[in-house]
């Protein structure tokens, strides 16, 4: 029966329409009506005509198909609010049967009428009416198989091919308005972020035929390169074809031409430059008026140019950012649009390492560059082998025949994944493109032996499980050794787009950086200075360990001294290093926090060499190392609790620090005003002791050289006891920065190395939303910070607020840290991009 109501709107320039009543597809068609540019004729129907359909409601049909004229051919597409979260497929055609064929069959040709019908009754039967597809499947596109589809239909259906456009119709709406309701596709379009009510409109359009005499054909046409984001008219076009038909396979079908005349082969540009120079001139108009880049959908019917849809255009991470930074340049939209409009996480995608075109190495596989970046590892041939590595700390590269979703906590971990199988879309390729991992797929040119694990060459050389290789996923090779990398570099639209977050951000984005390299990358991403520099890293390379072995084990100061000397000078290259790097912004240096555990030789051969190196018997050692094994290291004998009982190790990292600032200073001709970070505080007094005796050094130092200089003493908050006592600790503190990954593992009791076992069965009961290692848990953490903050800035209304966990980089983090009026976070070089974006999404 049908309804009484307004069902259908016509699109007009003047028709009354919005997304929110009738779609995505429906709001943009009338926007490109109302520009005036070609749309065949069409009628838009809401979500709520939709709904009615799928509840056995059918509207007015007849009046609708009134719109259309005598013997309409139709076209139904879904509109969605958004069309990323899918929809049923177009159904064409509408409107086919004996007597259309006939009539076509003199216009466009017996052949391209009868494959037309013919690939009418296949969708009706088998999309439509949902029968069965093996039944509809005929050798060609002859009249006797249409005839024999045709049979079919009677035999399947028990009556024959329905020859009226209102029954075609009536099936088409209520099969896709079904299909939209059915669980499976509303939990899908869930999942991709549509509120359970979603709905679905759609709309119904005179199909335009590229079939026929004269240029006709179809094809779509961009004004950007989705891959590059250059300004140059691509797509494809194909003649004698209908709808997307020119886009099927990559780099299209036979016979289809590209849009724009180039050294490729032929185009539509020099094949009927009219209608080129109309598209582009189209392609302009949507660019300003829609302030997007879309991808328009086009037929040529005997020369004439009809637009059909027009949708935003799907584009990479690196053509997104130039897009909008474009748009903005043109005037066309503003500036804090732009910034908008870019998703902070995928930019990350953009930080890519490069192999050093000028390294020569031996390529030992090539294949499909399915994930770009490059990557340095050793090669390991099953996740589990990846997992091991990882855990050693061991960069690996997963090489597997093929990956599959067991292999996912492998590929986590792998510094790069290569597959011997698969294409662009394979698992493989999905997940690492995900990850920013490079990637290769479909790998050739040597022999590869997951079982034995091995790769063979053609000269006979073999790789095994263990070696080094590089991966270069930009050029699809993998290469022998460590090769060279180079570190990513900003483009020139990236940097303006980043440039202008600045300007709007109100939160402060510094680095972790331990090394001068690191330093160095959070320098090229603009990081406002050095918010965590860990000085562990500093003293494991191998002589440094040895010194620091001989130091940890002399009980004679003096002893203790002379290994302390030989570290200084080492580590006042380290910081002046890092603030020559950083160029007069603030560098934060934390004082030595490793366990002292970590530190002692464990087997027999260390133990000896440390004997020798102490003359003493192994069997002191041994005893000694015993004795100072711990059961909790990291609860144990760390942080400042070493630079309690250990004072020596301090004075020399405060010692090397304040010549490091002199010398710096001195070369750079500015002074230089360096940070000081205590670890693992939770008492004030540990606070007065250090900074007593980093006083003191400091006042020798100034002595010694004659210079003058200043720095900042700060905490760092990653106990619970120091968010709680947050007021007094900050008594002789100029700055807190919250460490939330210890104040993390400290506040719930969980171990940072070992949740790993049950956090898994954790988040899948529920018990914890998310792993709060990567998530911050903003309730409880949460509140320790902003108690911890509160405290502070009671006791102390100047004191510099911050935090430094793996967290800072985290846009809800820093969301957070906002909020609370932290003045700023600081994360992994890496992420410092992201963090400026994210913090200028905050601020707009
Ligand atoms: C922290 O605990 O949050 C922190 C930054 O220090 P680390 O990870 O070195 O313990
Ligand atoms: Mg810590």
């Amino acid at each position: 029966h049908y309804a009484r109501f307004n069902d259908f709107t016509l699109i007009t320039p003047t028709a009354s329409m919005s997304a929110a009543v009738h779609g995505g597809r429906a709001k943009c068609l009338q926007r490109l009506v109302r520009l005036g540019l070609p749309v065949p004729r069409t009628v838009a129907l809401s979500y709520d005509v939709v709904h009615r359909i799928a509840e056995g409601h059918m509207p007015d049909l007849p009046r609708l198909l009134s719109a259309f004229g005598r013997e309409p051919l139709l076209s139904v597409r879904p509109s969605s609010m958004d069309a990323e979260w899918g929809g049923p497929g177009a159904v064409l055609n509408v409107g086919m049967c004996d007597a259309r064929r006939d009539a076509l069959a003199g216009t466009i040709g017996e052949e391209a009428a009868t494959a037309l019908y013919l690939r009418f009754v296949q969708a009706y039967a088998v999309d439509v009416l949902r029968l069965d597809p093996d039944a509809f499947a005929v050798p060609d596109a002859s009249a006797s198989s249409l005839a024999a589809a045709l049979q079919t239909f009677e035999e399947e259906t028990d009556e024959p091919f329905p020859q009226e456009a209102g029954v075609q119709l009536a099936e088409v709406l209520r099969s896709m308005a079904r299909s939209w309701e059915s669980t499976s596709v509303r939990l899908l379009r869930q999942a991709r972020g549509a509120p359970a009510d979603a709905g679905l409109g759609l709309v119904v359009q005179t199909m335009a035929l590229g079939l026929g005499p004269g240029e006709s054909g179809s094809g779509v046409v961009r004004g950007m390169d989705p891959a590059t984001g250059e300004h140059t008219m691509n797509g494809r076009y194909l003649r004698q074809s209908i709808f997307r038909d020119a886009l099927t396979g990559t780099g299209g079908p036979e016979g289809a031409l590209y849009l724009a005349a180039d050294q490729r082969g032929a185009s539509l540009e020099s094949e009927a430059p009219g209608i080129f120079a109309e598209l582009t001139e189209f392609s302009r108009i949507c660019r300003k008026r829609l302030r997007e880049e879309m991808e328009i959908e086009f037929s040529v019917a005997g020369g004439t140019l009809h637009v059909l849809d027009a949708v935003r255009m799907q584009r990479s991470s690196r053509a997104a950012v130039k897009a909008v930074v474009d748009l903005a340049e043109d005037g066309i939209i503003p500036r804090e649009e732009a910034i908008l409009r870019i998703e902070p996480r995928a930019l990350s995608q953009l930080l890519h390492r490069q192999v050093d075109p000028d390294a020569r190495r031996e390529v030992i596989l090539k294949g499909i560059a399915a994930s770009p970046g490059a990557a340095t590892g050793r090669l390991v041939f099953s996740a589990m082998a990846a997992q091991t590595a990882a855990s050693q700390g061991d960069a690996c590269i997963l090489l597997r025949r093929e990956t599959t979703p067991e292999d996912i906590r492998g590929m986590h971990v792998a510094s790069a994944i290569v597959t011997e199988r698969g294409g662009m879309s394979s698992h493989a390729a999905v997940i690492a493109r995900g990850l920013g991992l490079p990637c290769i797929v479909g790998a050739v040119g040597s022999r590869i032996d997951t079982r034995e694990r091995t790769v063979t060459l053609k000269d006979g050389r073999v790789f095994r499980e263990g070696d080094m290789v590089t991966v270069d996923g930009s050029a699809g090779v993998a290469l022998e050794g460590a090769a060279p990398l180079l570190e990513p570099m900003l483009d020139g639209p990236f940097t303006t787009l980043l440039g202008w977050a600045d300007k709007v951000r109100d939160i402060g984005i510094r680095a972790n950086a331990d090394t001068p390299d690191d330093a160095r990358t959070a320098e090229t991403f603009l990081a406002e200075g050095i918010g965590l520099c860990r000085t562990e890293h500093m003293f494991f390379e191998d002589a440094r360990l040895t010194l620091m072995r001989e130091m940890i084990f002399t009980d004679d100061s003096k002893d203790r001294a002379a290994s302390l000397e030989r570290l200084l000078p080492m580590q006042r290259r380290d910081f002046a290093d890092l603030f020559h790097i950083m160029a007069g912004r603030p560098v934060c240096i934390r004082l030595f926090d490793l366990p002292l555990h970590e530190f002692l030789p464990r087997d027999r051969e260390d133990q000896r060499a440390l004997a020798d190196a102490l003359d003493l018997p192994l069997s002191d050692v041994v005893r000694r190392v015993q004795n100072m094994s711990e059961f909790n290291p990291m609860l144990g004998m760390r942080g400042v609790r070493l630079g309690i009982t250990v004072p020596e190790i301090y004075e020399m990292q405060a010692r090397a620090i304040f010549e490091a600032t002199v010398q710096a200073s001195r070369e750079t001709g500015s002074p230089v005003v360096p940070e000081i970070m205590i670890p693992l505080v939770s008492a004030r007094r540990e606070v007065e002791l250090v900074k007593t005796r980093v006083d003191a050094v400091a006042a020798a130092v100034k002595n010694e050289s004659g210079e003058t200089f200043e720095y900042r003493l700060g905490v760092m908050v990653e106990t619970p006891r120091a968010a709680l006592r947050a007021g007094e600790i900050s008594d002789h503190a100029a700055f807190l920065s919250f460490g939330t990954n210890d104040l993390t593992q400290m506040t719930y009791g969980l171990s940072r190395d070992d949740a790993g076992r049950f956090m898994g069965a954790y988040v899948a009961e529920g018990v914890f939303p998310e792993d709060p290692f990567h998530t911050l848990d903003l309730d409880g953490v949460g509140e320790l910070l902003l108690l911890g903050a509160e405290r502070a800035r009671e006791n102390r209304p100047d004191i510099t607020v911050s935090l430094c966990g793996e967290h800072g980089g985290d846009p809800d983090t820093i969301a957070f840290c906002r909020a609370a009026g932290f003045d700023y976070v600081s994360c992994s070089p890496f992420r410092v991009p992201v963090a400026r974006l994210a913090a200028a999404h905050l601020a707009l």
